[in-house]
């Protein structure tokens, strides 16, 4: 894969505009340079081709970062590549883009939203009969709409469907055709769909598809089926796909009290290892956190100190914060509870530091309580050695607080 490197914002706008030249969509670029070019930084710009795309954009990307000054920060350094999803939030994640998008110049970032089943079927782990029984076109476009509307922008650079979770689901024909119309009608210029479980399954289909230009998906040091899931990316970039990383940090702390944090830069470099994913979209907490994330397009290369850090959990008994969603505790709980979702809740509340978005999550899925609470024996036997009865008393205690508490 070849590498360019720039050494500001300003450059790397100029070779960007060059790379796209040859996509479909691009009336923008050839319109001007941007209008809000900031004080060029002195950083060096490790970028590859999102796939057939042609956009040609720095490997460390942004996530759902809250704090409107960090995203204006976070573009002055030289971040071109934004994700959100018009769940984040309820929709104020974009909202708040919206605003940082008013002074910027269209041709200056690339946006990519999702449209979110959840929104529509309200279940957090609904079979796919469900959501196809659900499933309106209508429903996408005022999705589609909705995020346009919140974004402030007339067309979106790259349109996912979320959480794909099967082949059968990522290949399901009225889905492509409608995110097809988009493409056609400009409110898109590229379509895709994410994947946080089954990966290998699902980015095989979106290959298959001949239809999905981009699959974002879950890759992080801690998936324990990393090998197949690292096969499947190199079909998909060899297929033409563009391939951006997420969750590469794996819950952030490795443990519940966050005394012990994942090395984060590390944990970013061995997923950006791997040269057929394209850009990562960490999420960024504070400034530190975004210049840390940057400083990887220095050099790749692994210290021996950063891959012991890598193992730091394993050798200090620390089974982490992240659910792999590898799916192996399904079935197992006599009550039937939804594990995996129950355990991303866990990561929000006690990695993320966000109660919040923990108990919108819970909610999502359940109304009452969690049963746990009156289970007298868990046999549930997580592949990464959760305690999984025990991460459920903690995250049940979160329904016992007033939601205004929760900010
Ligand atoms: S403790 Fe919870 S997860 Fe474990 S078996 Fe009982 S109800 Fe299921
Ligand atoms: S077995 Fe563990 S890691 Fe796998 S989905 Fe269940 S809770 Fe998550």
């Amino acid at each position: 894969m070849k590498k360019d490197r720039f050494t500001s914002r300003r450059e790397f706008l100029r070779k960007c505009a060059a790379g796209l030249a040859g996509a479909a969509f691009l009336p923008a670029l050839a319109r001007s340079r941007p209008l809000h070019e900031t004080q060029s930084k002195d950083r060096k710009f490790l970028c590859r081709t999102l796939g057939r795309t042609g956009l040609r954009l720095p490997i460390v990307s942004m996530g759902a970062t809250r704090a409107i000054n960090l995203v204006h920060s976070a573009l002055e350094e030289g971040i071109v590549h934004i994700d959100t999803s018009s769940i984040y939030e309820n929709g104020n994640h974009e909202r708040m883009l919206g605003e940082v998008f008013k002074t910027l110049s269209r041709d200056s970032f690339v946006i990519a939203t999702s449209a979110a089943w959840e929104n529509f079927v309200k279940d957090s782990d609904p079979p796919f009969d469900k959501i196809r029984k659900k499933f309106n076109p209508k429903i996408l476009q005022e999705e589609i709409e909705g995020s346009l509307k919140r974004l402030g922008l007339d067309f979106i650079d790259i349109y996912y469907i979320a959480n794909v979770y099967s082949r059968e689901f990522a290949l399901y024909e009225p889905y492509m055709k409608v995110c097809e119309n988009f493409k056609k009608a400009g409110k898109t210029r590229f379509i895709g769909i994410t994947v946080h479980r089954n990966e290998p399954e699902v980015i095989r289909a979106a290959v298959e598809s001949k239809v999905w230009d981009v699959v974002l998906t879950a890759y992080n040091f801690r998936k324990t089926y990393y090998k197949e899931l690292r096969a499947a990316v190199r079909e998909a970039a060899a297929a033409g796909l563009g391939v951006v990383a997420m969750k590469t940090q794996a819950g952030v702390y490795w443990d519940k009290a966050r005394t012990k944090k994942i090395n984060m830069k590390a944990a970013l470099k061995w997923v950006l290892q791997d040269e057929n994913v394209h850009t990562a979209v960490p999420a960024f907490a504070n400034y530190e956190e975004m210049m840390e994330d940057l400083s990887v397009m220095e050099d790749l290369t692994l210290t021996l100190e950063e891959k012991q850090d890598l193992k730091l959990g394993e050798e200090l008994g620390f089974s982490g914060l992240y659910c792999q969603h590898c799916g192996s505790c399904r079935g197992q709980c006599r009550d039937d509870i939804d594990i995996p979702t129950l355990m991303r809740c866990y990561m929000y509340l006690f990695g993320y530091l966000e109660p919040k978005k923990a108990r919108e999550t819970l909610r999502s899925w359940t109304s009452a309580d969690i049963s746990c609470k009156n289970c007298q024996r868990c046999e549930v036997q997580c592949s990464l050695g959760f305690d999984v009865k025990s991460r459920a008393l903690d995250i049940a205690r979160i329904l016992e607080v007033p939601k205004e508490f929760l900010g």
